[in-house]
């Protein structure tokens, strides 16, 4: 019997998951469906039910559920359960287990383009939820230091303070972080500044990067944000976001089927539906 795979948010219009997933579920010739489904706050448990009494084989889940979901579910694994947020669900012989694989899924994305990368000193820019997943992965790989740079500094100071993982980080502003950018060999921008239809904002100023450091913005709307213009400009190593999107998304397919799929055929497919080139070099 055909499977149903789902991704669930809202707004849930704009995901490219769906077009991704089942590019993989034919390729793989999986007899598998994934479809995109808006669910409002209020309908969340009744959602979830609805998804095990279905036998569901598991789902993605975005903004804003991520955190809202954790207590409806059977089982989450230590790394999600410590980033306090799922983004993908697998149904377990009837038992759904959380995971979070956009942290991981940043990293693999890190390690693919620059390896090492992720050992050395970092600043990463900005505290909310992404900010999280990523501090929490990258400070598993025991890097030099993670600083965390943000307009409300208090938040970068509670992500230092939650995070189970020892790692040197010290919190500061945004004016802050450009003044002693020249520190760092990785700089990973994970605010919305720059995103689309904002794309003339950039979170710092880059006079002081350090040459041939390594700029990663998240953003993939535009595939080239402001700052990684003039991160390229300056000589730096530019990467966006596309390739943290779709190591996320073949995280969660590895977690359902068993294959971890073909990262490319991927990237291919969501650099088709956004109709760009991909810029990372
Ligand atoms: P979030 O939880 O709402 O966090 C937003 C962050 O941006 C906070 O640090 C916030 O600072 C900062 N910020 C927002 N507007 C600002 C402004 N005008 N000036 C200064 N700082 C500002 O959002 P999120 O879920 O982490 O997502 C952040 C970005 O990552 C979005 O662009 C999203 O599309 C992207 N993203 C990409 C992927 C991927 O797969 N590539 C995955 C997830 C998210 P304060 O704390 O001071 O409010």
């Amino acid at each position: 019997m055909k499977k149903l795979y789902a991704v669930i948010g809202n707004p849930i219009g704009h995901s490219m998951s769906p077009i991704m997933h089942n590019d993989l579920f034919s390729f793989y010739q999986i007899d598998a469906s994934y479809l995109p489904f808006q669910i409002k706050s209020e309908d969340l448990k009744d959602a979830v039910d609805g998804f095990k009494a279905i036998g569901i084989g598991g789902f993605n889940v975005t903004v804003p559920h991520k955190t809202a979901i954790i207590p409806l579910l059977d089982e989450v694994d230590e790394l999600a359960a410590s980033i306090g947020a799922v983004n993908t669900v697998v149904n377990e012989n009837g038992r759904l287990k959380g995971y979070n694989t956009d942290g991981p899924g940043f990293l693999k994305g890190l390690q693919a383009f620059m390896s090492g990368a992720a050992s050395k000193k970092i600043l990463l820019i900005g505290a909310g939820g992404a900010a999280r997943a990523i501090y929490f992965t990258l400070a598993m790989e025991k890097p030099d230091a993670i600083d965390i740079a943000n307009r409300t500094v208090a938040k970068a100071q509670s992500l230092i303070d939650d995070c189970p993982y020892s790692v040197k980080s010290e919190a500061c502003t945004l004016d802050e972080a450009g003044r002693k950018l020249g520190e760092y060999d990785l700089v990973v921008q994970t605010t919305s500044i720059g995103m689309a239809p904002k794309i003339a904002d950039q979170p710092l100023d880059l006079s002081n990067i350090k040459k041939h450091s390594h700029v990663c913005d998240i953003i993939y709307n535009p595939l080239e944000t402001k700052l990684l213009q003039d991160a390229s400009n300056r000589g730096a190593n530019v990467q966006n976001g596309i390739d943290m999107f779709v190591y996320q998304g073949a995280l969660a397919f590895e977690k359902w089927t068993g294959i971890f799929p073909d990262v490319e055929r991927m990237r291919e497919n969501v650099l088709k539906q956004l109709g760009g080139l991909h810029v990372n070099r």
